[in-house]
């Protein structure tokens, strides 16, 4: 268990909600095996059967011919920024799905597609299409008639809500939305002015999701989305990699042994991150450096990592409070679907504190412009980390990666925002401008240690 494995630096740093870098010891860089890769590949091409869907379902989305692709920003100015050493910055990238349609968020990739796969499944039972089918049918009344009868229920913090409950409703499902206390209050407005029902519990969101399990359970027209541990969801995200990819080749952007790729990323019960990990690794194997950020108070997938077992291990087990502004990243318990294929895909984690995040937030509202909520700041704490901290140093060395940043290119994800309401945004601003601004230096951060991997 993880409480008794004191002496671990790590863990100790974790333990004192104190910000930190680790790197994985069991990163193999190259994985040995592929057990969803037909699933990745099956969503990629469901994904692309539904792009006229989405024009039909919202008519903001009418005529794009891509309709869920976040664009790759040049994130330049933020590394001028935040990046320790000019020679060593490399190329800095946002992927912005912070600017995804409907959901606001990366849940637009793995809710849309659990969303979709469940109604195809549906109108293959009724013999309603074939299985090469265009998705845009199922737009139409005889479907909706049909999904009608069937609720979509989804227990979540606020995003996941938003990435499943417009697109079920749109498509006739009854859409119910569990929510948690920490859950933003215009998150539940906006759902429920789009026809879908909210619920709310008082306590977190792993209780959230558990009551939306129990009501589903109870329903055999219900479908309940386990964002816990649901493959659909899962290789939604992972879809995502193929469309980095393609916007890496037109941005003339190498990948290869020469040309390290880092992709850093908001972290929460493990769903989207470790999706988009699971098919960037498909696709770049060892030259994508994969790495996550947690809330100091919510890192479940380090603590998951960190143990060595099996078992599941909680934020709470090690005296942490799970509570941060941080609202898409505030769960105490990691997936354990994802855990485990992060065992040996993932290369590292990082925590910051609140007050870093705002800091952030910050910066990319100044060096960018760009509109993105609390919980995707923690994407751009990453490189600097890596770059100019003792144990990032320690990774890149030990990976034989030191003489070739300035080749290298990071790509920072930022996973939502882009629909935080003006007043929201202004209450964020103003807490930016009263934090810190944010600093790396080689010990660490804050004058707090940063660690290396564990060794143990
Ligand atoms: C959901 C979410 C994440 C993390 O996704 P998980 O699947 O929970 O790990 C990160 N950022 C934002 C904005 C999110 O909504």
């Amino acid at each position: 268990m993880v409480e008794k494995a004191s002496g671990n630096p790590t863990l100790d740093a974790v333990r004192r909600a104190q910000p930190c870098f680790w790197w994985n010891p069991h990163a193999t860089g190259e994985p040995s095996d592929d057990p969803l890769g037909a699933e990745v590949e099956a969503a990629e091409d469901r994904m692309l059967r539904a792009r006229g869907l989405f024009g039909q379902l919202f008519p903001a989305l009418a005529g794009l011919e891509d309709p869920i692709r976040s664009p790759l920003i040049d994130a330049g100015p933020l590394g001028v920024a935040l990046a320790p050493s000019a020679s060593a910055r490399g190329a800095w990238w946002i992927k912005a799905d912070h600017q995804l349609p409907v959901a606001g968020s990366i849940k637009a990739r793995g809710g849309f597609h659990e969303v979709i796969a469940f109604a195809e499944r549906i109108a293959r039972k009724e013999r309603l299409i074939d299985e090469s089918a265009d998705l845009a049918v199922l737009a139409e009344p005889d479907f909706k008639a049909v999904f009608n009868r069937y609720s979509v229920v989804v227990g979540s913090t606020g995003n996941l809500g938003m990435g499943i409950g417009l697109i079920a409703s749109a498509l006739g499902f009854k859409a119910i939305v569990h929510m948690s206390s920490d859950a933003k209050a215009w998150k539940k407005r906006r759902l429920r002015d789009h026809g879908v029902v909210v619920h709310e519990h008082a306590g977190d969101y792993a209780l959230a999701v558990e009551n939306g399990r129990r009501a589903a359970d109870a329903d055999p027209f219900a479908h309940f989305v386990d964002d816990e541990r649901s493959i659909d969801l899962f290789v939604g995200y992972a879809a995502a990699a193929r469309e980095l990819s393609v916007q890496l080749t037109a941005a003339q952007v190498q990948v290869d042994a020469d040309h390290p790729l880092f992709v850093y990323i908001p972290c929460g019960v493990g769903g989207a991150p470790g999706g988009v990990t699971y098919g960037l690794k498909r696709i770049f194997g060892p030259h994508v450096h994969a790495i996550f950020g947690e809330p100091v108070q919510s890192p479940c997938m380090l603590v998951q990592l960190l143990s060595d077992g099996g078992q599941p291990v909680s934020v709470y087990d090690i005296g942490l409070t799970n509570r941060t502004e941080a609202d898409g990243l505030a769960v105490a318990q990691a997936s354990m679907l994802v855990a485990p294929l992060m065992r040996t895909r993932l290369d590292g984690i990082y925590t910051v504190t609140d007050d870093q995040l705002f800091a952030l937030l910050g910066a990319g509202d100044s060096c960018l412009d760009i509109r993105v909520e609390p919980s995707a700041a923690a994407a751009f704490a990453g490189p600097a980390l890596l770059l100019g901290t003792r144990a990032g140093c320690a990774y890149l060395a030990a990976h034989g990666l030191t003489g070739k940043l300035a080749r290298a290119t990071h790509v920072l994800w930022t996973t939502g925002g882009s629909l935080i309401p003006e007043v929201e945004r202004q209450l964020m601003l103003d807490r930016a401008g009263r934090a810190a601004p944010f600093t790396v230096n080689a010990e660490g951060f804050d004058g707090t240690t940063t660690l290396a991997g564990r060794t143990s």
